[in-house]
Formats: C-alpha cells, structure tokens, sequence
C-alpha cells in the first residue's frame, strides 16, 4: 500500500447505482476500487485510470478501464495517490494553485500594453500623419485662426514698415526651411488677452504679436528667434502630433484603417478644442534646437531663442509667454540654459 484508502462511491459501468467503497493504491501500481467488505469491484493500472481535474471542492472522479467510476470530495488524498503513482494532479488545479503563474501573466499583459503605448502609437501617429490630406490641417487652421480673430486676437497697431521689415526677413528664414516660403503665411494682430506671444497653426500659418514685437524691443534677432522655433513646430509636425496622440489608439486606427475624410471632419469638430493642447517638454526642446540651427543656417544670431527667453523671465516671471495659446509654458531655467548651451556648440560649428 502507498497510499491511505480514499473513502467515496463507486459507480458500476454504465449505472448510477451507488456502492460505498474506498479506493486502494497497490506497490504495482494497480488502482483498486473495494466495496465496504473488502471484495474488489474494479481495477486498472494507474496510469491509465482516467482522473478529473482539481477545480477547487468538486467531487473528483476517477474512470475505470471497464467504465465503472469512483467518485470522491478528498481532493488531498487523490492528489497524494496520484503523486505516488507518479502522475502530475489536472492542469487546471495546477493553474489555480500556482498564483505566481497568474502574476507573470498579469505583467506581461501590463508589459504588452506599455509596449503598444511605447512603439505602437508613435508608428499610428506617423501614420496617420503620412495620410493627412494637406487640406485637413489647412482646414483646421482656417478654422482655428477664424475663431481666434473673433474672440481674442485683435488688428494691429504695428507701422507698415516695421511689418514689411518683419516679413522680409521672416521669408528669408523661412525659404531655407523645407516647406519653403510659399508654406508659411505671418499674420501681425495685436494680443489682446494672450499678449506677448507667437504661435504656429500646422498650415503654416504664423501669428506675431505687437506686444512680442514690443517686448523685444530693438532685438529683432530675438523677434526672428521666436518664429524660427514656430517654424519648428511646423515642420515637426508638432500640433497634429499632438492631436493624433490625444485621439488614442482606437481614434487612430479607425482614422487610418477607414475613410481619413471622416476622421478628419471629427478633428475638424473638435479641432479648436483641440489646438489648445500644449506642445509636450520634448516638442519644445524640439523647436529651441531647430530654431536655434535655423538661425546658424541663415546666418543670423543662434543665440537669438535663449535671449529672447531670458527677456521674457525677467519681464514677465512666469506668469505670461505660451506659445499654445491657451495654456501657459514659460521657458524654465534649464531650457534657457540648455537652449543656449546648444546655440554656442552650434555656432562654434560643433
Ligand atoms: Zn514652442
């Protein structure tokens, strides 16, 4: 005997009729079912008895070679019996009682999901972006600049001259970079409410504030900076960036795998709503650095960016500059740093 009787019922084959009778495992390896005398009723080699899986308190059963059945509720001692026969105990049980199984499971869906968050919706957004018609961001910033001019941009007060002179020297900075000229439009209006400030829409279109023009006084390399990092912005791509990120993975897929046209109208709808997402920390290193080559490249001031952020700290603290309209970034310390640190490296042709 290697292991203790298992008390349970024994079915006959093809019966329901009920026998008490306990369960015996012999040294060969026999499984042997005997009735409460003693007289065996049924029996087969271990290993090719036929057992039930654990799942938690339910009655085990154990299927005889000649179809008879013993059932029992000792769980433990069947395990037992199954171990002496060296047999493993059902998969299920064994699923249900090994819980750090469970747990690698779960991280690895988690690692799944960071991983589609990490690398997938970067390829959606590039995606999605190689597919946008170039009407869509043209539609959205004629949208955009419409409502602004309504609400809070006003005309502005700048002479003809000081705008020409602006524009003459924004056209020959923006011919270098590869949308060209013809790709950028700079409105002048006055800020009213956002004040000092510059921001791109993703057509190209360029708004400059006269309270900007102001704030940098006789430094137009400074003013220059400013629209370079605008540019950046528009070349990166950077607002449909943003926009394609917020609408998530499901947005995306359902933008690029059906009708572009109708997910584009959605952007539409909610696009001014939209615009007023920020512009991420990377995004904005992202632009310095381009405004700052841009400038090396026209050979005008790179540290123009850096100076006119140091401008702004001192004016105005941390209360005014964002150049997303509706929410405010202030150039931190160590982006001014770092922006000027990569100007000098640049202009010293490293
Ligand atoms: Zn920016």
């Amino acid at each position: 005997m290697v292991s203790d009787p298992i008390v349970g019922i024994w079915h006959p084959p093809a019966s329901s009729r009920a026998v008490a009778a306990s369960l015996h495992v012999g040294e060969e390896g026999i499984v042997q079912a005997r009735d409460v005398d003693g007289k065996p009723l049924s029996a087969t080699p271990g290993l090719k008895i036929e057992v039930s899986d654990r799942i938690g308190g339910i009655v085990r059963r154990l299927t005889f070679l000649d179809g008879s059945v013993f059932e029992t509720p000792d769980n433990d001692g069947v395990d037992k019996a199954l171990k002496a026969l060296k047999r493993r105990p059902g998969v299920v049980h064994e699923l249900e009682r090994f819980r750090p199984r469970l747990a690698l499971f779960v991280i690895a869906v988690v690692a799944l999901s960071f991983a589609i968050y990490r690398y997938a919706v970067p390829l959606l957004v590039e995606a999605a972006i190689l597919l946008t018609p170039p009407v869509v961001p043209k539609l959205l910033s004629q949208s955009v600049m419409i409502s602004l001019d309504q609400t809070l941009l006003e005309p502005t007060k700048l002479s003809q001259q000081d705008q020409a002179a602006i524009a003459a020297e924004f056209g020959r900075l923006a011919e270098i970079a590869p949308r060209g000229a013809a790709g950028y439009v700079l409105n002048f209006r006055g800020g009213g409410a956002v004040g000092p400030n510059a921001f791109a829409l993703p057509d190209g279109t360029l708004v400059l504030t006269d309270e900007l023009v102001a704030l940098a006084g006789s430094d137009r390399e400074a003013v220059l900076g400013v629209l370079a990092h605008e540019i950046g912005h528009v070349e990166r791509e950077h607002a449909l960036r943003r926009i394609y990120r917020a609408a998530g993975v499901a947005g995306l897929i359902m933008m690029i795998g059906g009708d572009i046209g109708s997910g584009a109208q959605d952007v539409l709808v909610q696009g001014a709503a939209l615009m007023s997402l920020s512009y991420s920390r990377d995004q904005e290193r992202d632009a310095d650095r381009y405004a700052v080559q841009l400038m090396h490249a026209a050979g005008r001031d790179p540290l123009a960016i850096a100076r006119f952020f140091d401008l702004l700290a001192t004016k105005l603290g941390d209360s005014g500059y964002a150049d997303s309209f509706l929410s405010t970034h202030p150039p931190t310390p160590e982006r001014i740093e770092d922006t000027r640190r990569y100007a000098e490296e640049v202009a010293a042709g490293k």
